[in-house]
């Protein structure tokens, strides 16, 4: 028999909306009402159920106030608050909690993913895809800096990860219900959904698309917070940095194998031992550097272990709003 086992993404599970969009938001008062405009004006092409989850990571700019204000004037809008800034991928999580959609749209809020390729997107999910990712063609938007580095994590994500995760690609992608409630399922901490959301498996696509520059406002993503992200990434997909800790240990060794062996036989047979402490301090210090560097390595692992086990909760909502949950906001 070779029936085909369901897609998930075509199946009813749950009462839900046909379609869920979320987009988590920190300090993007410039842009959440026009992200809202451009989001819902596709959603209402459907011409099918939706919903509109946006989850704000504790900004400290109006940003909340004005999603308050938009529920009240889009029935569609759920507006998650979180109880302070707990990070992208946290944030993200949250939003995946509280979207009941049969389909899910993870995007940013600020209109870097343009949601007019949603239709696109469908269309490839109706085929029996259950993520369909969205591949950056290019990236003018991005300072250079930030486009090199992106760059050279990605490769070399890729050489380290354990599941193959897609080059140049963000977490700007439509899952399938079944994809998602296995994101809820994952209770790890320190998260990365692109990596997480390839481990699964399944059919995933790309497509094609030109990233676009920021609607308004700064990036929400500085260096320090990149480089959280991309160690993460790493650490989250992969045991490899451990085995590599071991091959430069065990190389180290050799060598140090290979110094003792050269001094004993010119102390043996050559009756002079080598002179000089320029060798000896490098090989201290390089010795030294690279035990430091193993345990750092190791540490980053244990601290992860750490923070799992006190198995406190991901994260914090604050408060839960839709259309007439509240009334106008504060002044
Ligand atoms: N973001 C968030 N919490 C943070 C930082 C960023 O929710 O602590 C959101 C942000 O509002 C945006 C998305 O994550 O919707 C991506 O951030 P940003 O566009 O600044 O990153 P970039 O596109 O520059 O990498
Ligand atoms: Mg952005």
């Amino acid at each position: 028999m070779n029936a085909t086992p369901p897609t998930g993404n075509n199946v009813a599970t749950n009462l839900g909306p046909y379609l869920s969009v979320v987009l988590p938001c920190y300090n993007e008062s410039e842009v959440i009402r026009e992200t809202h405009r451009r989001v819902a004006a596709v959603c209402q092409d459907l011409k099918q159920s939706y919903e509109i989850v946006v989850v704000n990571d504790g900004s400290k700019d109006d940003t909340w106030a004005q999603l308050r204000q938009l529920t009240q004037e889009d029935p569609h809008l759920v507006a998650v608050n979180l109880s302070r800034n707990h990070g992208h991928q946290l944030a993200l999580s949250a939003g995946l909690h509280f979207v009941r959609g049969e389909r899910i749209l993870i995007m940013d809020a600020d209109l870097q993913d343009p949601p007019e390729l949603l239709p696109e997107m469908l269309r490839k999910m109706d085929e029996g895809v259950d993520v369909v990712y969205a591949q950056r063609r290019s990236r003018p938007g991005d300072a250079l800096l930030k486009r090199i580095f992106c760059a050279v994590f990605y490769r070399l994500l890729d050489r380290l990860a354990d599941a193959r995760i897609p080059l140049d690609t963000g977490d700007f992608r439509l899952i399938s219900r079944r994809v998602c409630d296995l994101m809820g399922a994952m209770p790890e901490r320190h998260r990365f959904i692109r990596g997480m959301v390839s481990w699964v498996g399944y059919r995933q696509e790309a497509i094609l698309y030109d990233r676009d520059a920021r609607f308004a406002g700064e990036t929400k993503y500085p260096l320090h917070k990149l480089v959280g992200l991309a160690v993460d990434g790493i650490i989250s997909s992969s045991r490899k940095p451990l085995a590599f800790a071991l091959v430069i240990g065990s190389i180290a060794a050799a060598f140090g194998l290979l110094l003792l062996l050269y001094a004993l036989y010119s102390w043996l047979f050559v009756g002079t031992t080598p002179q000089g402490w320029a060798s000896l301090l490098i090989t201290v210090v390089l010795m030294g550097g690279l035990q430091l560097m193993v345990l750092g390595v190791m540490g980053e692992y244990l601290g992860r272990i750490h923070e799992q086990t006190r198995g406190r909760p991901m994260f914090i909502v604050e408060a839960v709003v839709r259309k007439g949950d509240a009334g106008p906001p504060p002044t």
